[in-house]
């Protein structure tokens, strides 16, 4: 599969605005002042510094995402941000479901199916985070488990809405651990994912669904990873906080 890869970081919340301006300033100077090929790179910083990123990140390879948005477009929901105030910023992506969401502030299926068609909406590409918690896949459940949660959330989508999604598999037992998922665990998912959304779609559809790979990927083991036929590129949690860790991790999807 000769498709587009895609890099995303996930800054969480860590680093000031001047500390971003730092990491995104040394990225664009190691080599991100113009497209890399056939990679896209995005990152999803505190909300906060989006305006300031976005300056900075013109006629850069960089894109930007928020991590969060609303299930609602506006009204009285305190500390909320809203997809089309989003895209009123011209932020491009957003980040729908990661799992620190769902376990920290219970975000369900159903609210983030809400995310997903907002999102759509008003035109920011969601990027759709999926994957078990560790009991799940010591009882060897995860493909029902993930099931669910692409089901829920985006099995309600048009062939056409659905097109416009990157999923991002991410087990949980994988994220910020430092044990990641092996190439064959990663591949075997990914493969899995695109089987079903290939029965609820089309496959020419399921094939150019960017499926990316998050939990624990760094510049030692992004490779092996990226390399895998149904694994797209990745989403990068703490190895995305250093310059040139996460650049060698961009170049590993080369
Ligand atoms: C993430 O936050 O999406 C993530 C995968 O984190 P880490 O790379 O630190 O495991």
């Amino acid at each position: 599969m000769s498709k587009r890869k895609i890099v995303a970081g996930n800054w969480k919340m860590n680093l000031t605005v001047e500390e971003g301006v730092a990491l995104v300033s040394g990225l664009i100077n190691k080599g991100l002042q113009q497209k890399v090929s056939n990679t896209e790179v995005i990152l999803a910083p505190p909300a906060l510094h989006l305006l300031t990123l976005h300056n900075l990140v013109q006629n850069s390879a960089i894109k930007l995402a928020a991590q969060n948005c609303s299930d609602r477009v506006s009204g009285a929901f305190t500390g909320e941000i809203s997809v089309n105030m989003l895209a009123g910023a011209h932020i491009e992506y957003v980040i729908i479901g990661h799992s620190e969401r769902r376990i920290y502030f219970h975000e369900s299926n159903i609210s983030l199916k809400d995310k997903v068609d907002l999102a759509l909406e008003y035109g920011v590409t969601p990027i759709f985070c999926c994957g078990e918690p560790k009991e799940i896949r010591i009882d060897e459940k995860q493909d029902r488990y993930v099931f669910r949660q692409i089901e829920e959330s985006l099995f309600h989508l048009s062939e056409e809405q659905i097109s416009k999604v990157i999923i991002a598999y991410e087990p949980v037992w994988a994220i910020g651990t430092g044990l990641t998922a092996t190439p064959e665990q990663a591949e075997a998912m990914h493969a899995y994912i695109r089987k079903e959304l290939a029965n609820r779609y089309t496959t020419d559809t399921a094939n150019a669904i960017p499926i990316l790979y998050g939990g624990s990927v760094n510049a030692a083991n992004a490779k092996s990873l990226f390399n895998q036929p149904n694994v797209d590129g990745g989403l990068v949690g703490g190895a995305s906080l250093k310059v040139d860790e996460f650049y060698q991790i961009i170049q590993a999807a080369q």
